[in-house]
């Protein structure tokens, strides 16, 4: 018999609903595989401790061996994590997105019919944002008002650069670099590129901020010229075949996003812009308890449920697993091993067309059964 192609996934169970949630997906994403590939591809789940696990275990919210092992890994997936108790560090998510540098924050964006939108056309949204996940106010340094900190700043700007700032004025500064700006569109490219998309935008706010945010417009376009030349063109001068790179105004996007989202595919964004367009699309097509999302490397793939904790339902068996199940999907995707993933989708998509969902949605869609948690993987399981 050949040997089986293998992939090993480290699992971070996560606090609060991850347990059930994990539960529920693990065997959605196995079954894909099996029924699509036999015993030929499988996937290697290595547990990782983090979160209140790791805390009762160990002492400590993240442990060494966790973010070791995770330095050298390829593919991993979490639950939700808490806020950590025991103080030390003030969010785990950060923590891991500063250790390992996962400096794309992805998140596909799409719907499924039947779940309830606050908009007349859901279905016009398919959009990926690739947010930059390290700079920008993630990065930020900031002094408040009235500090000797701010004050020694303000003074400097005023009498070094004679810069027009209040005296009592709290400041902060927002970092963004060439090679940071690069780096993201640069993934972003070859993904919308990959998937045979006809777009990527480029969204900033460089009408205000000109070398900031800018900048990202500016070495977005310079990327896409120096590395992209075969395979892209400008919004100005089209060319037949080739992915059009086009830059919105962060504002500008929004309006967009609501009036035409059909006409955009690929966003590219610095942290601040893609924060706030992810949750506003999310929500369009009926908020994030069904969004999968990874951050990455350029090394590890890091998929993650994009819902909290949510310690109200936890044990409850209520919890809806969605966004890990897409999660899988996308993991999946990521190896190519596509027809799997395509599997995953659809059978999420039927259980959802059939009414037969989880409480968060069942309550706001006529007609619908809700089922637990346990229940949901089972009918999605049963679809695939
Ligand atoms: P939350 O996402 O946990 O909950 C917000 C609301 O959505 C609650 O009403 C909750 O019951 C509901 N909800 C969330 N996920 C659901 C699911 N899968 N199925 C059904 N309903 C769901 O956000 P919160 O209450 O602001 O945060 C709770 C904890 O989670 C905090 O400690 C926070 O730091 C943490 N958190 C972690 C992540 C992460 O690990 N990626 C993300 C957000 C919040």
């Amino acid at each position: 018999m050949p040997t089986p192609m293998e992939k090993t996934v480290y699992w971070i169970e996560g606090d609060g609903i991850g347990p059930e949630v994990w539960q529920a997906a693990r065997p959605v994403i196995e079954t894909a595989i099996a029924k699509t590939y036999g015993t030929e591809r499988r996937l290697v789940w290595q547990e990782l401790l983090a979160g209140n696990k790791a805390y009762e275990a160990e002492g400590t919210p993240l442990p060494e061996a966790t973010l070791r092992t995770l330095q050298g890994a390829e593919l991993a997936m979490k639950g939700p994590l808490g806020t950590p108790v025991g103080g030390g560090i003030r969010s785990l998510n950060v923590a891991l997105r500063q250790t390992l540098d996962l400096y794309a924050c992805i998140r596909p964006i799409r719907h499924f019919t039947g779940v309830p939108s606050p908009v007349k056309h859901p279905e016009r949204v398919n959009m990926t944002i690739f947010r930059e996940n390290t700079e920008d106010v993630y990065a930020g340094i900031e002094y408040d008002a009235k500090t000797p900190e701010a004050k020694k700043l303000v003074a400097f700007l005023r009498e070094e650069f004679g810069a027009k700032i209040s005296d009592d004025a709290a400041v902060g500064v927002k970092p963004m670099t060439e090679f940071g700006s690069k780096r993201l569109v640069r993934r972003a490219l070859r993904f919308a590129l990959a998937q045979g998309l006809p777009g990527l935008t480029l969204v900033h706010k460089g009408n205000i901020m000109k070398f900031t945010e800018g900048g990202f417009r500016r070495w977005g376009y310079e990327l896409a010229a120096a590395e992209f030349a075969e395979t892209t063109c400008t919004e100005e001068a089209p060319q037949a075949g080739k992915l059009v790179v086009n830059d919105r105004i962060a504002d500008a996007m929004f309006q967009e996003a609501l009036l035409n989202p059909e006409r955009y595919h690929v966003l590219a964004t610095p942290n601040l812009n893609g924060d706030y367009l992810s949750d506003a699309i999310a929500a369009q097509v009926g908020g994030l308890g069904l969004a999968p999302g990874v951050n990455m490397s350029d090394s590890l793939a890091f998929y993650e449920a994009t819902h909290g904790t949510a310690p109200a339902i936890a044990g409850k068996d209520m919890a809806n697993p969605g966004s890990l199940i897409l999660c899988g999907a996308m993991l999946l995707e990521h190896l190519g091993w596509n027809e799997a993933a395509t599997r995953i989708t659809r059978a999420v998509e039927g259980a959802i067309a059939a009414g037969t969902v989880t409480q968060d949605l069942a309550r706001q869609m006529a007609g619908a059964i809700t089922v637990g948690c346990k229940e949901f993987g089972e009918l999605v399981t049963a679809a695939l």
